[in-house]
Parts: structure tokens; C-alpha cells; sequence
């Protein structure tokens, strides 16, 4: 076995979410001592508020993210497997299949898959305690380390790298027990994705808003019976959810960015950053980890992250000089 790339450095990383605890696993296993501090519970926000998809073909995802998600959707399974392998916890593929509709209804079949965020959740929380990984919540960063390299992975929170809270609420219905969904159903604005494992199976989630609310994780009532009627009227097979009891409903705040896209980027000698994921942290998390390690590391990252360099907003805005 090669040694090692990052032996016994010093990382600390500020926000357990999804990108924080992928990117953790990730350094130790290029070998460096790796710390989480989050200022809440580890994975109660975005992460644990999302519907799954790994939605690497959605037509609305901005051309600019096909590399990153090709590569992070082609690292998955062996993410998910070294996860159960160190924590022992499965988390199986919910779907294999999503049915992408456009503007007119007509529906295009895309292999595509879906995870339960809530069974990554404990897993991935197992897979990182099982290892050396210091995970530390409720807690604060006051001062910077002067030893380590800080990685930013504060979600919606990262104001300074131009992120914003794009609010998503979500529910979940009851199947009726003939139901033989089995595939994601998505078009622009609305999407079902069925649960077929675990303790949610007979359930399908039906999501979401996009808003610009702030920090708000308030539920409405008419907001959800209007995603419940905007998924029955997908197509002709869905119409039974006109009706499907609601099981539960809830929101979370996207880390949303003005052109979509992430930011994974070297900020100076100590700080790096790896927030932004909006819609697709979930599908981006191994392939951002990678490429975050790599930036760690002082090398290339296997794709091309110039369209995810946190100085792209200045240059945007910066005004010719005269
Ligand atoms: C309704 C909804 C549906 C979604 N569906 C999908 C989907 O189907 N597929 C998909 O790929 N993605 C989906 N997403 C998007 C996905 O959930 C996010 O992109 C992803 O979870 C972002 O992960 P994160 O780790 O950056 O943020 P978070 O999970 O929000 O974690 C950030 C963490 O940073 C911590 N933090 C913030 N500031 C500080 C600080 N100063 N000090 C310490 N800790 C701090 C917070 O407490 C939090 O725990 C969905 C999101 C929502 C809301």
C-alpha cells in the first residue's frame, strides 16, 4: 500500500454537514488528523432536511456542475460502501431510475439513483467515529488554529463566500399498499421520490419550494397540498397522490449561491472553502471531498474547478477602470 499523502497534518473543518463529514472521511484516509466542529448537532441541517437524488442529468442543474457531478456520482458506491464498511451501517440505493419530465409533460426514463439522507446520516456519522475523526457539536471555533488548515464547510451560514438560505419544504405521504412506485418522478418545479428500504418504505417524499425567506423553517399548510397537487398532475399513473395522507412535512435552508454552482476553493495559505451546493450537496459530496483533499494535498484535483473559484462574484462586478 502507498503511504499515506497527508501523514498526521492537522485539518480542521467547521460545519458537520454532509460536505464537512465526507470531506473528513476522506483526509483520513490520505492520512491526516482530522477535527469536525459544528455549532449545532452533526447533520441536522440541510443534509439531513434533503430528498436524495444523485440528479447528476436534471436538465435544470447549470452546465457548468456536469463534471463535478459525473465525477461525484462515479465515486458513489464505493463512498456508501466504504461507509458501511467502517460503521456497519447500509445505505442502500432507494432508486434506480428517475423519470425526468419537460415543459410539455413529455417524460424522458434516465438511470439515475436515490439514497435515504436519512439512513447516510447515522452512517456516515458511524463510518467517521469509528475512525479518529474528533467530531465535536455544539461547540464554536473563536480562534483560528495557527497549525492546522481550516476548511469551511458552513452550509447556508457561509455569507462571506456570497451564499444565501434558499429555503426547500418538503413532505412526505403515505403510499396506498397496491402502489408500485419504485422510480423518482421530476419536472421542473416539483418530484416524488419513492422510499422502497428501510423503515420509510411504502412512503414517498414530495419536494420542494425553492425560496428566498431567510433563515426561516417555517411549513405551510397551502404550500403543501399545492407540491401534492402539482405531483398528481405529472401524469396520468400519479394521480392517486391527489389524496395520500401526509405523513410529515418539514423545510431546510439550501447554501444557495447567485450563479448555482459551489464554491470549492483554496482561499489563502490556511483556509479553504467548500460550500454552495444548493440543490446537489447530497449528489456532490464524495466528488467535493476529492477534490478538497486535493487542494489540501497542493495537487490538481482531477476536474476543473476554475468555474468554482470563490473570487468569480469580484471579477463579475469588478468595474473596468477609466
Ligand atoms: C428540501 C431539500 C431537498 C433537497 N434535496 C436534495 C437532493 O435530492 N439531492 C441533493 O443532492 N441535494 C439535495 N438538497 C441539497 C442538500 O441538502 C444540500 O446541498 C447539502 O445538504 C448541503 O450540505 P452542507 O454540509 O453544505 O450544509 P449543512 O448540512 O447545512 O451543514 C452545514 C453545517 O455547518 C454548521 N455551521 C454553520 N456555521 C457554523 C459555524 N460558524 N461554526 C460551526 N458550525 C457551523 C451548521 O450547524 C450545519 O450543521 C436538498 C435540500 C433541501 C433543503
Amino acid at each position: 500500500m502507498s503511504s499515506p499523502a497527508l501523514p498526521q497534518a492537522e485539518i480542521l473543518i467547521i460545519g458537520a454537514g454532509i460536505i464537512g463529514l465526507s470531506l473528513a472521511l476522506e483526509l483520513d484516509a490520505r492520512g491526516a488528523r482530522v477535527t469536525v466542529v459544528d455549532r449545532d448537532t452533526a447533520l441536522s441541517h440541510a443534509s439531513g432536511a434533503a430528498a436524495g437524488m444523485l440528479a447528476v442529468h436534471d436538465p435544470y442543474n447549470p452546465p457548468d456542475l456536469q463534471e463535478l457531478a459525473q465525477f461525484s456520482v462515479s465515486v458513489y458506491t464505493e463512498f456508501l460502501q466504504r461507509i458501511e464498511r467502517l460503521g456497519g451501517m447500509p445505505v442502500p440505493y432507494q432508486t434506480r431510475i428517475t423519470n425526468q419530465y419537460d415543459a410539455r409533460g413529455v417524460g424522458t426514463r434516465l438511470v439515475e439513483s436515490s439514497i435515504d439522507p436519512r439512513q447516510l446520516a447515522p452512517a456516515l456519522l458511524a463510518a467517521a467515529k469509528a475512525l479518529s475523526i474528533d467530531i465535536r457539536e455544539h461547540e464554536q471555533v473563536e480562534v483560528l488554529p495557527t497549525r492546522a488548515q481550516v476548511v469551511w464547510t458552513t452550509g447556508a451560514w457561509a455569507k462571506h463566500y456570497n451564499v444565501s438560505p434558499r429555503k426547500g419544504q418538503m413532505l412526505r405521504v403515505e403510499l396506498p399498499r397496491a402502489s408500485t412506485l419504485t422510480e423518482v418522478h421530476r419536472a421542473e418545479h416539483v418530484y416524488i421520490v419513492p422510499r422502497t428500504q428501510g423503515p420509510q418504505a411504502g412512503t414517498a417524499l414530495i419536494g420542494a419550494t425553492v425560496e428566498d425567506v431567510g433563515f426561516d423553517l417555517t411549513t405551510h399548510a397551502e404550500h403543501l397540498v399545492q407540491l401534492r397537487a402539482a405531483a398528481a398532475d405529472l401524469t396520468g399513473d400519479l394521480r392517486f397522490l391527489s389524496d395520500a395522507p401526509i405523513v410529515e412535512a418539514w423545510a431546510g435552508l439550501r447554501p444557495g449561491t447567485p450563479d448555482n454552482l459551489p464554491t470549492l476553493a483554496r482561499v489563502n495559505e490556511r483556509e479553504l472553502v467548500a460550500t454552495g451546493h444548493f440543490r446537489n450537496g447530497i449528489l456532490l459530496a464524495p466528488g467535493t471531498a476529492k477534490v478538497i483533499a486535493d487542494l489540501i494535498e497542493g495537487r490538481q484535483p482531477r476536474i476543473d474547478i476554475a468555474p468554482f473559484r470563490a473570487t468569480r462574484y469580484q471579477q463579475r462586478t469588478a468595474q473596468p477602470s477609466r
